[in-house]
Parts: C-alpha cells; sequence; structure tokens
C-alpha cells in the first residue's frame, strides 16, 4: 500500500480542528477558554475531567489536543481518532481529509464505527459510616496525637487559643490509636468519603510539628480492621478537599485552598472567621484537581488558591484550566509576609506561626481590598461564655456524650463547648482515663 505523502499527511494534520473532531462523538460545553466532557475512554460520571484545548489557543500553549485528567487519555485529533474509532494512522488521516475536503490518496477509508465499549458496571462510591468519624475525634480527645499537642502548642493569642479547640473539632480531626492523626476528608454534603492518617513527630523532635515524611500516609480504609469491613477495593474512592463538609454551613465564606491539612488548620484557626473564609487543603502540590474543585464550581464559589512557594506555576496552570473567573492564585499574602529566614520551604503556615511567635501583624493591602488578611478575626473566641456559668451535670454530659447511639454528630454539637470544657478538666485535673469500656469499643471496631 503506497505511503500518504508527507506533505498530504501535514496538510490535514494543519486542518484538523480538535474541537470538532471530538465534538462529533462527544458533547463539549464550553468551559473558560476550553471546552469540557464526558471522557469517552473512561467510565467517567464526572463532566470537567476531560478537557479539549482547542485550536484557537496556539500549540506551544497546548491548543488543539485533549486530555482526561483521570485516564490520562491525551493527543491531538489524530491521536483522538486512533483511539477512539481505533482507526490506523491512514486511515484516521483518509477520515479527516474527508471532513475537511482535502483529498488524500484513491484508497477507501476502511471504517466502520466500533460498537459501543461494554462499560464494567460502575462501583458504588465508597461512603464510611459517620460513627467511624466519631470515635477517631474520640481518640483524639483521650489519647496522646501528636498533632494535636503541637498545634495546641502553637504561640496563639487569647482569641486564637481559646478557639484552637473548636476548631480541630469543626474540621473533624481525629487521631489513631497509634498517634497518628486522621484528618477526614468528608463531602460537601456532610459524607465522609475518606481520611487520612499521618505520623508527625513527637515532642522534644528536632522536626517537632512536621510531617514524618519517611512514613507515609496511610488511608483509613486501609487499615486493619477497617479495611475488612469496607472494603474498599469493591468500591470507587473520592477524595473531597480536607475541610468540604463546612462549606454547607458557611455560604458565602471565601475558599482558600492550601496544600496541606496543616497548613489550612493553622490558617483557619489564625483568621477565625470561617463566615468569610474557609480553608480547605488539597493534600498536597499534585492533588489539586479539576473533580474535586467542581462542587466549590457548582456552588460558585469565589476561589483563591495559596500555593506554597514552589508550586505557584503549577497551580496557575491548574486555574487556567479550570476557566473559572472566580478562581485566583493568591499570592499577596506571602509577598508581603515571607521572609528570608523563613526560608523556600516555609508555606503560609510556616510564616503564620513565625508572626504569631514576634507578634507581627500581616500587612494589609491597600490596593484591590481583597486580601484575606483583613478578615476580622474576632468571631469563633469566646468558647463557653455562653455555657460557662450554667450548673451543668458533669455525669450527665459524659453519658450524653459517650452513650450517644446517634450516627453522627453533627461536629458543631460535638464542639458543645460545655462537652469539650469539662473532658478538659477530667483529664487535667482529676487525670481521669479511659475506661476499659471504651477501650473495648474502640478495638471491637
Ligand atoms: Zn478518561
Amino acid at each position: 500500500m503506497p505511503k500518504i505523502p508527507d506533505e498530504v499527511v501535514k496538510r490535514v494534520i494543519d486542518r484538523a480542528k480538535i474541537e470538532e473532531v471530538v465534538g462529533d462523538f462527544v458533547d463539549l460545553r464550553k468551559a473558560g477558554v476550553n471546552l469540557t466532557g464526558i471522557c469517552p475512554f473512561h467510565d467517567d460520571k464526572h463532566d470537567g475531567n476531560f478537557i479539549v484545548r482547542p485550536s484557537t489557543i496556539p500549540e506551544a500553549r497546548g491548543g488543539n489536543t485533549y486530555r482526561c485528567f483521570v485516564c490520562d487519555a491525551k493527543g491531538g485529533p489524530v491521536q483522538f481518532l486512533m483511539a477512539h474509532e481505533r482507526l490506523s494512522f491512514p486511515d484516521a488521516i483518509r477520515w479527516l481529509g474527508k471532513k475537511y475536503n482535502e483529498p488524500v490518496d484513491d484508497i477507501p477509508l476502511n471504517y466502520t464505527p466500533p460498537p459501543p465499549r461494554p462499560l464494567p458496571p460502575p462501583l458504588p462510591v465508597l461512603e464510611i459510616p459517620r460513627s467511624y468519624v466519631k470515635r477517631t475525634m474520640d481518640i483524639a480527645t483521650w489519647g496522646e496525637v501528636t498533632f494535636r499537642t503541637w498545634y495546641m502548642s502553637l504561640p496563639w493569642d487569647t482569641e486564637q487559643l481559646a478557639r484552637a479547640h473548636e476548631t480541630l473539632w469543626l474540621y473533624c480531626v481525629g487521631g489513631w490509636k497509634d498517634g497518628r492523626v486522621v484528618f477526614w476528608q468528608i463531602d460537601h454534603n456532610g459524607v465522609p468519603r475518606a481520611a487520612k492518617l499521618m505520623k508527625f513527630y513527637p515532642q522534644g523532635h528536632p522536626k517537632y510539628g512536621h510531617r514524618d515524611k519517611e512514613a507515609h500516609p496511610g488511608w483509613i480504609y486501609n487499615q486493619d480492621g477497617v479495611r475488612q469491613r469496607l472494603e474498599p477495593e469493591k468500591h470507587e474512592i473520592i477524595k473531597p478537599l480536607f475541610g468540604s463538609h463546612l462549606l454547607a454551613k458557611h455560604p458565602k465564606a471565601v475558599v482558600n485552598i492550601v496544600e496541606s491539612e496543616k497548613t489550612a488548620l493553622v490558617m483557619a484557626n489564625y483568621y477565625g472567621n470561617f463566615d468569610s473564609q474557609l480553608w480547605l487543603a488539597c493534600g498536597g502540590l499534585k492533588h489539586l484537581q479539576l473533580d474535586s474543585l467542581q462542587p466549590l464550581i457548582d456552588q460558585q464559589r469565589i476561589i483563591w488558591l495559596w500555593p506554597d512557594k514552589d508550586g505557584r506555576e503549577a497551580w496557575q496552570q491548574v486555574a487556567d484550566k479550570l476557566g473559572y473567573d472566580k478562581c485566583r492564585v493568591y499570592t499577596h499574602f506571602f509577598d508581603t509576609c515571607w521572609r528570608e529566614d523563613d526560608g523556600d520551604k516555609a508555606d503560609v503556615a510556616d510564616i503564620a506561626i513565625r508572626m504569631m511567635t514576634t507578634g507581627e501583624k500581616p500587612r494589609k493591602t491597600t490596593g484591590n481590598g481583597q486580601d484575606a488578611t483583613s478578615v476580622d478575626a474576632s468571631a469563633g473566641g469566646e468558647i463557653g461564655a455562653t455555657h460557662a456559668h450554667e450548673p451543668v451535670k458533669i455525669g450527665d454530659i459524659i453519658t450524653e456524650v459517650w452513650n450517644t447511639d446517634e450516627p453522627f454528630l453533627d461536629p458543631i454539637e460535638m464542639a458543645d463547648p460545655r462537652v469539650r470544657m469539662w473532658r478538659e478538666i477530667l483529664r487535667n485535673k482529676y487525670n481521669f482515663r479511659k475506661t476499659h469500656e471504651d477501650e473495648q469499643t474502640e478495638t471491637s471496631e
């Protein structure tokens, strides 16, 4: 079979427009400068992972290509036809030649549309019982969780210190029996989907307050005992942004997204006012993904991305791909507050902690008035103010908290200052320990 001359191939490829070729097979909608649709190469349920960069964008900036961020299918018009219609390269050229009225050769196109691919039955999405969240939070209250100890020991001012416990409660920060911290990933509808277990260096270690990078983070559904019950292998696992469950309660808040859970928690307590600023974490530089941002876009949220120093470019790219005009990369805090001695690896939390130590206040912006640091941090303090003087029987509260069969305690209710206050008193003053029964319930679950 004679080869199609190179110049003909080039001419055809130059004419082909990815949005038109893909558009023949996939419903595309506009998303900023890009187009998105349901990925035809994997069992996709979510419009937003499959991105088409139209031919109007210069090639150097990824124009005339498609890419799926889930299954990593990618290429240009020819690759799309070869993968989707199972065409050989010459036949893909002939197909395009026909579409764009560019004569290719006399060989007829050998093309019968492939039968629709049989899709594997979709797996149910993993839903973790809410009682698991409560249990890890119970462990965190009684047990030694290095991260919590460190967090509470930060140089908070009086107001910040007063709300620090509550911040941990609101974020449902739990603990594991071995002292690891549990960062729950509960979706915007309040359904626990995943939880990351992380080891932090203990007190006295030179890197106290930092994650032990030797110990890889674990996932709750992979832990002994849990795995057998939840059967993650039979489920699709989704990982919402850390803190997503707070969205519903604070519908007007600007959503700030940082890399690490630790940063989100430090910043959340630093500013305190959840009604105007919420702090969510994606879990790492590379984990900021389009589908986890989709719920925020659906809610028309203002999104500020706070990358670490080395992550600006990568997150700017994500923002560009998102094509959502209410999302931007926010670097003002970093630009105005970072100092040489913070080092290149510092993230915003490190800077905030240094500023707490030295008593500096973040500089306010004078320009656009959109500086997150101008947030009034007065809300969220005054813990216990309304309850402190009410007569409360210790016994009642303990019974209420420990014997509840409710599948889930709303974190706000769990953060009831009375409960917290009495737990602390019991722990610290009376050296109250977990009962044998508590241990039993923990290990039996
Ligand atoms: Zn895909």
